[in-house]
C-alpha cells in the first residue's frame, strides 16, 4: 500500500472499472463483496467475466458473491522495479478460490514466507475511488 494524503492522489494503477464485462466485479468490490460471474445454463465460473459462457454457449449470466476464502496457488518474487509506485520487492500471488472453480491474483509487500495451498483471504485495496480485491494470508483465530 502506498501511503497517500488528501493532497496526493494514489499513483497506483487502477483498472478500467465501467467495463461491459468486468463492471460489476469491481462495483462488488467497493460494497466489499467478492463475486464471481457464473453461467445461467451450466453453471459453470466465468471468470475472467465475458457476456459469453465459453463452456455452453451460452449468453445468460448472472454474479454470485463467494467466501472470500482461498489457497495459495503460487507466487513469485518481483526484485525489479518497473514502476515507481510500486516499491520492490513484492510478491505476486496466485489463489485458488475455495467455493469455485477460479484462481485470482494479488500482491504482498516485501518477500513473506508462504507455503503452496496456505489459506488465504480477501481484502479490499482502495486505490483513490477505486476498490480492487487483494489477497493476504488468512488470520489464524
Ligand atoms: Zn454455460
Amino acid at each position: 500500500m502506498v501511503a497517500t494524503d488528501a493532497t496526493t492522489p494514489d499513483p497506483r494503477m487502477v483498472p478500467v472499472t465501467d467495463d461491459l464485462d468486468t463492471g460489476p466485479y469491481f462495483a462488488g468490490a467497493r460494497d466489499h463483496r467478492l463475486i464471481v460471474q457464473r453461467c445461467n445454463s451450466c453453471d459453470a465460473v466465468l471468470h475472467l467475466p465475458r457476456a459469453y459462457c465459453h463452456h455452453c454457449a451460452s449468453w445468460d449470466t448472472r454474479w454470485a458473491e463467494v467466501s472470500g476464502r482461498a489457497s495459495l496457488y503460487t507466487w513469485t518474487a518481483v526484485t525489479h522495479q518497473v514502476h515507481a509506485a510500486y516499491p520492490v520487492p513484492y510478491t505476486v500471488v496466485v489463489v485458488k478460490l475455495d467455493d469455485v472453480d477460479a484462481n485470482l491474483i494479488g500482491s504482498l509487500p516485501g518477500t513473506p514466507d508462504l507455503e503452496v495451498g496456505q489459506d488465504m483471504e480477501v481484502w479490499f485495496d482502495e486505490v483513490g475511488d477505486t476498490v480492487i480485491p487483494n489477497w493476504r494470508p488468512a488470520a489464524t483465530s
